[in-house]
C-alpha cells in the first residue's frame, strides 16, 4: 500500500517505520528542516538543550519499551531514577508534595494531614479545580495542587474535566498517603515516572533519528492541500496515496482538508490548549532532574536540568544548565535580564543561553473536550484510508510511549 505520513514526530515517525517493516511504500511530510517534533534536541555552546521540554521515556507497556531498545540499543540509555523537587517556602519539598509532607514545616505538615483526614468526602467532583480540594484537601491544594495547575495550564480549573489525569499525575491511595506521612522514605514512592530512560549521548533527539533512519522523509515539506479524488488521496496537489496518518495538529488539519464538514470543524475550532517557551540558562550543577515551581511569584513553573538526566550533556564538569518553562503567548526572552518574578534567586540564574516557542504544548482537557472530539473521532472514523494519531493528530494528553503504542495499533490493522 502507498502511504503517506503527514508529520515527523515520534508518532509519525513510529508508525512509518512500523509500516514500512511490513513492506508498504511510505512517504513521511515534515514542514521543519529536522525530524523529532516535540521530541527533539540540539546542543548550545556543547550543552544539550531539549528546547520543546526534557523529554524523557517509559512505559507500562513492555512492547514500547522492547521496540524502542530494538531502534535504540538499551546500552545507549541511561537509566535514571527521578529526582524531582518542588520549591515551596524556600525548601526542595521531594515530588511529589502529597508523599513528602514529613518534609514540610510542622505547622504546614499538620494542616495538610488534618485537612487530609477531612478530604474525599461527599461526591467525587467532576471539575478539576473541586475535585483537587475534595482529593487532597484544602491545605495541599492551597500550597501546591491549585497554584501549580493554574501555572501549567494557564486555563480556569473549573473549567477542566477529571479523567485525562488516570497515568499522568500520582494519585496516591489514602493508606499511601498516611504511609508517606509517617515514613521519611522517598524510595518508596512508586509513581508514574519514578524511573526511566533517556539516551546517553544526543539528546531525545538521537532517539528520534534512529527512527528515522531509512525512512523517505520529505523535510521542508509543508502540507497545505489534501484532497480525495478518484485515485485515492492527494497531498499538496502531487502526489495520491491509498492511505494517509495524520499526526499535524487538528486545527491545522482542518485548515488544509477541504471536505471536512462545517459542524466538525467547529468542534475542531473549540479544541483547547496552552503554548509554552523554554529558555535554557547557565546555573550551577545539580542532581535534581525536574524543579517544580507552584508560587505565583514566579512566571517559571518548572526548571528541568538534563546534567541529571545524561552525563553527557554539560561539556565542563561542575557547569550546570537549566530549562526553565513559562506558559503563554510567546515570553519576550529579554525580560529575563531583570530576573524577578520568573525565577528564585535561589537558582541562581547567571545567563541565558538560547530558548525556543512550543505553539502546541498541552492539550487542555475543558469540560468540552470529550464532546468535541467524540464528534471529530466519529466524522474521521467514517473517512475511508485516513487515520488521525498522535498527541495533536488526535489531540489527547498522550507522551511518546502511547504514541507509539498507537502508531503500533495503526500498523497492526494495515
Ligand atoms: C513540555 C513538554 C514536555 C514533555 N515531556 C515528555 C516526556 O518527558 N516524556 C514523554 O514521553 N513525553 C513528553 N511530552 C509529550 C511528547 O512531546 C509527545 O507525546 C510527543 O512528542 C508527541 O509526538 P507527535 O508526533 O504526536 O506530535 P509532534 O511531536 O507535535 O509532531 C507533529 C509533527 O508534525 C509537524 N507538522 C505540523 N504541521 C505540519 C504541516 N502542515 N505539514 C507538515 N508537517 C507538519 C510538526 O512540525 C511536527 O514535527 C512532553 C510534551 C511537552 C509539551
Amino acid at each position: 500500500m502507498k502511504i503517506a505520513v503527514l508529520g515527523a514526530g515520534v508518532s509519525g515517525l513510529s508508525a512509518a517505520r512500523l509500516l514500512k517493516d511490513k513492506g508498504h511504500d511510505v512517504t513521511v511530510y515534515e514542514k521543519e528542516s529536522t525530524v523529532g517534533g516535540l521530541a527533539r534536541s540540539r546542543y548550545v555552546d556543547g550543552i544539550l538543550y531539549d528546547p520543546h521540554g526534557g523529554h524523557i521515556l517509559n512505559s507500562k507497556k513492555p512492547e514500547v519499551m522492547d521496540w524502542a531498545f530494538s531502534v535504540l540499543p538499551k546500552e545507549k540509555w541511561q537509566y535514571t531514577a527521578r529526582n524531582a523537587k518542588i520549591y515551596f517556602n524556600g525548601k526542595y519539598v521531594s515530588y511529589p508534595f502529597e508523599l513528602s509532607l514529613c518534609e514540610l514545616d510542622i505547622d504546614d505538615a499538620v494542616n495538610c494531614v488534618h485537612d487530609f483526614i477531612l478530604a474525599q468526602n461527599g461526591p467525587e467532583p467532576d471539575n478539576f479545580r473541586d475535585w483537587l480540594v475534595w482529593n487532597f484537601g484544602q491545605s495541599i491544594a492551597d500550597y501546591y495542587m491549585l497554584p501549580y495547575n493554574e501555572k501549567i495550564w494557564a486555563y480556569p480549573l473549573e473549567q477542566m474535566e477529571t479523567k485525562w489525569m488516570q497515568g499522568k499525575m500520582p494519585l496516591p491511595s489514602k493508606k499511601e498517603m498516611i504511609h508517606s506521612m509517617l515514613l521519611k522514605d522517598p524510595t518508596e514512592r512508586k509513581m508514574p515516572h519514578s524511573t526511566f530512560y533517556y539516551p546517553i549521548d544526543g539528546g531525545i533527539q538521537s532517539f528520534m533519528n534512529a527512527i528515522a533512519q531509512g525512512l523517505n522523509i520529505r523535510c521542508n515539506a509543508e502540507i497545505k492541500t489534501i484532497s480525495k479524488t478518484e485515485k485515492g488521496w492527494t497531498v499538496n496537489q502531487s502526489e495520491t496515496y491509498d492511505h494517509v496518518i495524520s499526526t499535524i495538529p487538528l486545527p491545522v488539519l482542518g485548515k488544509v482538508m477541504t471536505e471536512i464538514p462545517d459542524v466538525v470543524k467547529d468542534c475542531i475550532a473549540d479544541l483547547k490548549y496552552n503554548s509554552l517557551t523554554t529558555v535554557l540558562f547557565e546555573c550551577p550543577e545539580t542532581d535534581i532532574t525536574w524543579l517544580y515551581i507552584p508560587s505565583k511569584e514566579y512566571r517559571s513553573h518548572r526548571v528541568g536540568y538534563q546534567s541529571a538526566l545524561t552525563p553527557h550533556a554539560n561539556p565542563k564538569p561542575g557547569m550546570g544548565a537549566g530549562a526553565l518553562e513559562i506558559i503563554g503567548n510567546r515570553f519576550d526572552v529579554s525580560e529575563l535580564d531583570k530576573k524577578e518574578g520568573i525565577l528564585p534567586a535561589e537558582l541562581q540564574y547567571r545567563q541565558t543561553l538560547d530558548s525556543e516557542f512550543t505553539e502546541y504544548a498541552y492539550v487542555i482537557h475543558d469540560l468540552h473536550y470529550r464532546e468535541n472530539i467524540e464528534t471529530v473521532k466519529g466524522y474521521f472514523n467514517t473517512v475511508e484510508g485516513f487515520d488521525l494519531l498522535g498527541r495533536w493528530g488526535a489531540w489527547n494528553y498522550k507522551n511518546m510511549d502511547l504514541c507509539i503504542s498507537d502508531a503500533m495499533e495503526i500498523a497492526k490493522k494495515l
